[in-house]
């Protein structure tokens, strides 16, 4: 990861948001260092994509569009807490989306083995091959849930590793909040019943409108088995919190200290 910390320190230390040439040369620093070169055999630039997405990735593939990269240039900087400048969002939105696309190389890798996890993404697969559910219910496709927090993390990673004068401590700290918020939105919480809702959960409620029972009694399995894993793996791939843990999770989100980069570690400790 080194070599993309090089990456991002050059650019952002001369204002330039991260190029076609930059954006391939990271793919290829991880797909070296993961081992990914049999899995992704291809990196493609192409103008427009029907969906309006930003990159895709179609178990061989992976395809940045120009369109949907130029829509992450005209983002705003609404956080006044952000002090770095635009470009630095932008490259870290343009890098965030790379680690989202290889969340989902390695969902592709995983998806045969015996895991709960790949058991999810086995579901997914499933799902996508009905009429628009996919799209309709985007936000809480757990494989999504799952690229959009592994997405945001490690770009958080590789931000939190620059030299403090090309980011400053408060900067840090919003690409953290942004990381734990993300994950959060796509749990529904109920302040006054002290209740939350996981995204798993809100999967299993609307398969129960489908004709799908199969994929509805594998999820819920999934689910009334999963109150062993910690909270870090929990939120990973959207299962289910209390509404205890979702306000721990939440103190670190809206918490503006400089303290707590170690809030990996403290929600792995927690179950
Ligand atoms: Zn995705």
């Amino acid at each position: 990861m080194e070599d993309i910390l090089k990456i991002i320190y050059i650019c952002n230390k001369n204002r330039k948001i991260l190029s076609k040439h930059d954006i391939k040369r990271i793919c290829e620093i991880i797909i070296k260092e993961k081992k990914y070169d049999s899995y992704v055999n291809k990196i493609n630039f192409k103008s427009h994509e029907e969906l309006d997405s930003v990159a895709t990735y179609d178990g061989n593939e992976l395809c940045f569009y120009k369109d949907g990269l130029e829509l992450l240039k005209s983002i705003t900087v609404s956080d006044a807490n952000l002090n770095g400048s635009k470009i630095d969002l932008i490259n870290y939105k343009i890098l965030s989306t790379i680690f989202h696309e290889f969340a989902h190389v390695r969902q592709h890798i995983i998806t045969n083995s015996y895991t709960d996890e790949s058991r999810i993404y086995r579901i997914c697969e499933k799902l996508y091959h009905i009429d628009n559910f996919y799209e309709d219910n985007y936000s809480i496709m757990l494989n999504e849930v799952n690229a959009f927090a592994l997405g945001n993390l490690n770009a958080y990673k590789i931000y939190k590793n620059l030299p403090r004068g090309i980011i400053t401590v408060n900067d840090i700290n919003f690409y953290k909040r942004d990381v734990l918020n993300t994950v959060l939105s796509s749990y529904e919480v109920d302040l006054d019943k002290e209740k939350v809702k996981s995204p798993s959960e809100q999967l299993l409620n609307v398969l129960k409108k489908y004709d799908c029972i199969k994929i509805y009694d594998e999820l819920k399995k999934i689910i009334e088995g999963s109150k062993n894993y910690n909270l870090y793996n929990r939120l990973l791939v959207g299962l289910p919190i209390s509404f205890k843990n979702y306000a721990y999770v939440n103190m670190f989100a809206t918490n503006f200290n400089n303290d707590d980069y170690k809030f990996i570690k403290k929600l792995q400790k927690k179950k």
